[in-house]
């Protein structure tokens, strides 16, 4: 068993019906049981095309699958949610990104562990931190002490989303 971490994102259409969606297929996947859930938290788009706010997650597991067929399953469940990708860094139904796999580190061209820009990004630490292990939170307290990154991000509540219609 690997202790693996999920980052999931949303901006467009539902974004908590989506996130939530894409945890419960994920619970559902063979060999992976998800072990830890952040809270949901709405966040500034990063990159600089004009986009609605972002609705980010993380998730702890433990899996036996491998870490290419997590990534499959992954990209199974982003096109389940018919996700569209029409720009790049644009918006998306589901954005499923893994993070972190055990200590491993990988690179293939399909891909990258860690993931590269998780320590550039704080709508991924903050929640990572809620999940993280004893044994990975100092690290991730020292990547959140050290980013660059000055997008901001607050708790969601969706009461307050449900005033704006
Ligand atoms: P994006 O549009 O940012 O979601 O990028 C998706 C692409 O990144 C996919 O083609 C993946 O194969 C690739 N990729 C590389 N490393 C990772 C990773 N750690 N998690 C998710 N996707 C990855």
């Amino acid at each position: 068993m690997t202790d693996a971490y999920i980052g999931l994102g949303a901006n467009l259409g539902d974004r908590a019906a989506h996130l939530a969606e894409a945890l419960r297929l994920l619970g559902q996947t063979p060999g992976l049981t998800v072990t830890r859930t952040s809270l949901v938290y709405e966040t500034e788009p990063v990159g600089g095309v004009p986009q609605d706010d972002y609705l980010n997650q993380v998730v702890a597991l433990t899996t036996t699958l491998p870490p290419l067929a997590l990534l499959n399953r992954l990209h199974a469940i982003e096109a389940a949610l018919h996700r569209q990708r029409i720009v790049r860094w644009g918006p998306r139904t589901v954005d499923l990104d893994l993070l972190l796999y055990g200590d491993t580190h990988l690179e293939t061209p399909t891909l990258t562990v860690p993931h590269p820009e998780l320590a550039n990004r704080r709508f991924v630490l903050v929640p990572l931190l809620e999940v993280a292990s004893p044994a990975l939170a100092p690290q991730v307290q020292q990547w959140l002490a050290t980013t660059p990154d000055t997008h901001w991000l607050r708790p969601y509540t969706p009461a307050k989303d449900e005033t704006h219609g």
